[in-house]
């Protein structure tokens, strides 16, 4: 039916539905909430079309769309094309548009508690994170603190665990740190300035020109399907791993809480369900492309890949204890945070090694 046809059969079936509905008939409920439309926009903190990122907005607002009839569509703008990327979170807030796709790190101005739920160095990866947010106290909290800010926190999306960076010189010890200009936001970046470094922060979009010019000396990305795109084989040698500082990053969607709960239940429930349909397909994603990029970031381009040193590991580990819980000190909500988060973290650090990390040493025992 086009959609001419199906505005006119639902205009006579409400009427003819009030109709009956006088002599008691049911159903006229139904089709008064399918007559009204919500147009929603959705802002986003990436390029249009940004590949994983920029397309996982895009996915949901399709989800969202297409699961409602069309009784809730949602427009997605690319950064700078409604409001520039680090204003989507005000945009979204006083409801110049209803939703809006970012990380939550990128808010640390706001709350320093954001940080928590987007990547914490050395913090939970991916399954826990989903874990932790759905099923172990992390949105109920995520909540509370964007519920100060008229919004409504959902996750909508996982990188998995990134890549340590891309460098054009060795990384031996700690001390090869000092004085290197990297790239690498959120806390991160904090650590690596214990480290001895200089962090920078920049937009994706300007990185590669930063790295090729010598601006920066280093730069962290996300992992190989995406860095590979972004060609950064042709400006560094070396790609290191693992990615300490981003062990499984969540990408987020925050919506105007009034408009959300201005939605009728069905809605709503659509809203919910296409955000964790987003989440999984996005890890889901990066997990089935990393890898071949991986293969000709190597094999075709001729990448040295390394990993860091466990004394290198071990000391970031340290930094980052402590990055964190001055983090945990900064306010009440900060402090509330941290402490469902490490909690989390212990048990996690206590089921992966039977669980995850038990199983892949038993697998690598007999398929190399
Ligand atoms: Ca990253």
């Amino acid at each position: 039916m086009s959609e001419n046809n199906r505005r006119d059969f639902l205009k006579k079936a409400t009427l003819a539905t009030a109709a009956v509905a006088a002599v008691g008939t049911v159903g006229a409920p139904a089709v008064h909430a399918a007559e009204k439309k919500y147009r929603w926009k959705m802002v986003t903190t990436w390029p249009k079309n940004f590949p994983g990122l920029g397309t996982g907005a895009n996915n949901l607002a399709k989800y969202i769309t297409e699961m409602s009839g069309g009784r809730l569509t949602v427009k997605v703008y690319g950064a700078g094309e409604l409001v520039p990327a680090f204003e989507c979170f005000d945009a979204v807030s006083r409801g110049t548009a209803q939703m809006g796709h970012g990380a939550a790190y990128y808010w640390k101005g706001k709350s320093a508690a954001t940080q928590f739920f987007a990547a914490v160095p050395f913090g939970l990866n991916a399954q826990e994170m989903g874990g932790w947010i759905y099923h172990g106290g992390g949105q109920e909290l995520w909540d509370e603190l964007y519920a100060e800010f008229g919004l409504k926190a959902f996750a909508a999306g996982n990188t998995g665990v990134q890549m340590g960076g891309w460098f054009n010189k060795e990384i031996n010890s700690i001390s090869d740190y000092k004085g290197l200009k990297m790239r690498m936001p959120g806390l991160g970046g904090e650590v690596l300035k214990r480290a001895g470094a200089t962090p920078v922060s920049l937009p994706g979009g300007e990185i590669f020109t930063s790295l090729q010019s010598g601006a920066i000396d280093a730069t962290e990305w996300v992992g190989p399907y995406n860095d590979l795109a972004f060609g950064f084989y042709k400006a560094a040698k070396y790609y290191y791993w693992p990615g300490w500082h981003e062990p499984g990053t969540v990408l987020e969607c925050f919506v105007n809480k009034k408009a959300y709960e201005g939605l009728p239940t069905d809605l709503r429930m659509i809203v919910d369900h296409a955000m964790k349909a987003a989440y999984q397909d996005m890890l889901a994603e990066f997990t089935a492309k990393n890898n071949s990029a991986l293969v000709q970031l190597v094999d075709k381009h001729g990448v040295k890949l390394k990993r860091f040193s466990d004394d290198v590991l071990a000391k970031m580990g340290k930094f980052s204890q402590e990055v964190i819980e001055e983090v945990a000190a900064k306010d009440k909500m900060s402090g509330k945070v941290y402490k469902s988060f490490n909690a989390f973290r212990k048990q996690s650090l206590n089921w992966n090694q039977i669980g995850e990390a038990g199983y892949s040493l038993a697998r690598s025992l007999t398929f190399k």
